[in-house]
């Protein structure tokens, strides 16, 4: 027996494959999203806690328990200035990946059009097509010259001309992720402002991917779209506790926006995973509470972590940069894209099965190098796959030491003879 025709017009998420490169080789590992040690102690004890209340080990309501929907409201709703109910306007989900696809699964019509803005992350081009939604694609495009200085994620930019000749009447949704994975940008006011222009006109839904919301570096500000004027009827707004308190294991996620387009969402939960689990959630709302009562504040556990992860950006930018890699420096999230145009490896020497460009160089660098990262090709799709081509992400959510082990490695590469440094 095969598989469904859906699954044969799928393939299988890189993570699979990278997840079992790092088992096999014992690389020093920057490929996932997730720091290599503990959480902070006032996350763990919300856990313990949590597991000692003997109601949270039974089912709780289906769209999110009481105390968390209520703690996101309040939260959010003074975040971007507006109430929000917590029990229609919001829904609890595994993860963010469970609010992408009900997000989706509830909204997308067969034949409708999603915008996805390239690099994104990559479960969203299938998930729109389990949907039977048609992805419609426009890309970030660094500066010309991103290989003779250092760039930042801001100069990634969207051209708003070609972006704008992309909707029509039958776009559906707009998937929007800032900060963004992989290239760290951040969106500016304007550019959000720019495309809610383009959802207003079309009546186009914005589904706003936030996860690393918490995670800005220098200068850069997080503008959630939802906050934007007459944006809050188009907008969706996706979180998840994993980014939020570096409990990637959590997977809780939630989705926030006005209760005509939650409600479609509740139902597909509601038939699907029908209510997550209760002690994780009564602890991502003790843990909420707490940190949400310190916004702002020189203690806020945000802040704390955003100024440890920027020594950690700043540390990794050093040995790439030194490495002869050509980095953007990202405003925000844990990940820094580079490229490797400049680095000699025996491209025509190695046989490694290349699924996808540059995955050649990755399992090079990972099976012969000891270091693990992701091409960036697999956050593009098919036919632009060679804009991610000479590109890895690297995650630097690890300690110094593991950063440092990754430097040491990265310390022994080669520039080509002919390269452009
Ligand atoms: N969106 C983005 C941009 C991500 O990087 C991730 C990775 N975790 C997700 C969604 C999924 O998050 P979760 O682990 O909460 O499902
Ligand atoms: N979002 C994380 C990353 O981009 C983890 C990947 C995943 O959960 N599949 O690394």
């Amino acid at each position: 027996m095969s598989g469904s025709e859906l699954v044969k017009s799928q393939s299988e998420s890189p993570w699979v494959e990278y997840g079992d490169l790092g088992i096999n080789y014992d690389p020093v590992n920057l490929c996932k999203g997730f720091p290599d040690f503990p959480p902070p102690n006032f996350v763990v004890e919300a856990l313990i806690s949590a597991s000692k209340n003997p109601a949270a080990h039974q089912y709780t309501r289906q769209y999110g328990n009481p105390r968390l929907v209520k703690i996101l409201s309040k939260m959010y709703g003074q975040l971007i200035g507006r109430p929000i109910d917590p029990f229609k306007e919001i829904l609890i989900t595994i993860g963010a990946y469970e609010a992408l696809l009900s997000a989706f699964l509830g909204l997308i019509n067969p034949g409708d059009e999603v915008i996805i803005i390239q690099p994104f992350y990559d479960c969203y081009p299938p998930m729109v097509e389990m949907a039977k939604g048609i992805p419609v694609y426009v890309s970030l495009k660094p500066p010309a010259d991103y290989e003779h200085r250092p760039v930042s994620s801001a100069e990634w930019k969207l051209d708003f001309q070609e972006l704008a000749s992309k909707f029509n009447e039958r776009t559906k949704m707009i998937v929007v992720t800032t900060p963004n994975n992989p290239t760290g940008k951040v969106y500016s006011k304007e550019e959000l402002l720019e495309i809610s222009k383009l959802c207003r006109k079309f009546g186009t839904i914005a589904l706003m991917d936030e996860v690393y919301e918490w995670i800005i570096y220098d200068s850069a500000k997080h503008v959630r779209m939802a906050s934007l004027p007459e944006m809050w009827p188009y907008t969706l707004t996706i979180g998840s506790i994993g980014k939020t308190f570096n409990v990637t294991g959590w997977k809780i996620g939630w989705v926030y926006g006005p209760a005509n387009l939650i409600n479609p969402l509740q139902i597909i939960h509601s038939n699907t995973v029908h209510t997550c689990p209760t002690p994780i959630q009564e602890a991502s709302a003790i843990a909420l509470e707490i940190e949400f009562s310190r916004l702002g504040k020189p203690d806020s556990f945000w802040k704390q972590t955003s100024n440890e992860l920027q020594a950690k950006r700043d540390l990794i930018v050093n040995y790439l940069q030194s490495a002869g890699f050509n980095p953007t420096i990202p405003d925000g999230t844990y990940f820094i894209v580079a490229s490797y145009q400049n680095i000699d490896w025996p491209s025509s020497k190695v046989n490694y099965t290349e699924k996808s460009p540059g995955d050649k160089f990755a399992k090079w660098l990972c099976i012969e190098k000891k270091l693990l990262t992701m091409p960036m090709s697999y956050f593009y799709a098919n036919p632009s796959k060679n804009e991610g081509k000479n590109w890895v992400r690297f995650c630097f959510f690890k300690t110094d030491s593991t950063i440092h082990d990754a430097g040491r490695i990265l310390r022994q590469m080669k520039l080509k003879l002919n390269s452009k440094l």
